[in-house]
């Protein structure tokens, strides 16, 4: 170790390691909401909401519901158009980063706020911590998939949920930093499952009574695309049972603007909160969605995954028998909403032990990190000179 990751550890002892944390779309408030608590038990953070979901019950409830630190930076990012938007993103984490100069940057997953995020981190050679790395569809189409091959490849540490994810960027050439942490979604349901069903307010309360199939599409690949929603939408036409479904507010535009009605079966609700969301995918007969987190969680509540996409990262749970893909094929859906869903006898831990926070943090106090950070303190130096 030299003499300046030795300071870097010291200082950190006495909690000056700054680390800034880029949030703004749903899933990445779920993501943050254990780690949060548990970097400032012993670092200082700054939490910078960029705004890509300013809507409350897509971002403001979760902060209250989990416990989440408010944001100390709030951008509010206004464009619509989605180039535009990644601009104004870019611009206001520039402005927002600079005066308080971290000692590290974390960015989570594979939304525009993480790449906006870590585009400005590395242009001002500041540590880069991409949190769910190693992730890949393997479809270039998908603006997720973009943003998560540019944020691998910059990266200084990438922290991967499992080794499946570490092979993935082996392949790719990228080894170095790569940590095996588990998935801090998993921690969070964990803590979180037991006090699910309680959370439950009607209607919910009284709609989960009979049996029903939960439902959730947001992707652009199939809201954006109007015979591709219609061919989903359809594939719930015939039941044989209710089917729940919280609407995305992007879903529910698009369903509107494409004039697409709902069968009757289906039951459309608002945007649900987390303990909620968990209480209905944990009381489902089976799961629809093309969601990345849902996916998941229905393999930590046990329940079969239907995932309405051509792909999926989360290949790990199709390999074990609890997920399947359909697409948007109509008679697809429609069989594995009439079919018995297997429940295969074995849930080996895929996703860690729920200490995914506390590896992570173990990572970040690491004297690899601790030589990181001082490296870069001395290049940004050099640089100002
Ligand atoms: N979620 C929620 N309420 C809902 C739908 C989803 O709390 O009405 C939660 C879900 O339980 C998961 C996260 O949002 O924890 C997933 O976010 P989303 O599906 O928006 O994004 P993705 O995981 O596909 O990136």
């Amino acid at each position: 170790m030299n003499v300046s990751a030795e300071a870097v550890l010291e200082t950190r002892n006495g909690r000056v390691v700054l680390i800034v944390s880029i949030v703004g779309a749903r899933p990445e408030f779920v993501q943050i909401a254990v780690l949060s608590r548990t970097l400032r038990a012993q670092h200082d953070e700054i939490l910078i909401h960029t705004g890509q979901h300013d809507d409350a019950r897509m971002s403001d409830r979760f902060f209250s519901e989990l416990d989440i630190p408010q944001p100390d930076i709030a951008l509010g990012v206004t464009a619509l158009e989605p180039s535009a938007r990644f601009a104004e993103m870019v611009a206001g984490l520039a402005t927002a980063i600079d005066p308080l100069d971290p000692d590290l940057v974390i960015v989570r997953g594979d939304t525009t706020s993480t790449l906006a995020g870590a585009l400005v981190a590395k242009q001002r050679l500041l540590p880069l911590v991409h949190i769910e790395a190693g992730m890949r569809s393997y479809d270039r189409t998908m603006p997720e998939e973009l943003n998560r091959i540019v944020v691998d490849r910059i990266a200084d540490l990438a922290l991967v949920t499992d080794d499946a994810a570490r092979e993935r960027l082996a392949r790719e050439g990228i080894s170095q930093g790569v940590h095996v942490c588990g998935d801090v979604m998993y921690d969070l349901f964990i803590r979180a499952t037991g006090t699910a069903r309680a959370a439950l307010r009607e209607p919910l309360a009284t709609l989960v009574r009979e049996p029903y199939d939960l439902l959730t599409i947001h992707r652009a690949e199939n809201i954006d695309d109007r015979e591709r929603l219609a061919s989903l939408v359809a594939g719930f036409a015939q039941g044989p049972r209710r089917v729940i479904f919280p609407v995305h507010p992007r879903t529910a535009g698009r369903l509107a603007e494409f004039a697409i009605a709902l069968p009757p079966c289906v039951s459309a609700l608002e945007p649900v909160g987390y303990r909620e969301m968990l209480a209905l995918e944990s009381g489902a007969r089976a799961i629809f969605t093309d969601s990345g987190g849902v996916q998941r969680e229905a393999y930590f509540a046990g329940v079969p995954c239907v995932t309405l996409r051509d792909t999926t990262e989360w290949t790990n749970t199709v390999d074990v028998g609890w997920n399947r893909l359909v697409g948007a094929r109509t008679t697809e859906i429609a069989s594995a909403l009439a079919s018995d869903m297997p429940r295969p006898a074995a849930r080996p831990p895929l996703f860690g032990e729920g200490d995914a926070a506390a590896r992570i943090l173990a990572v970040l106090e690491s004297t690899e990190t601790a030589e990181l950070v001082a490296r870069s303190r001395a290049m940004r130096r050099r640089r100002s000179r």
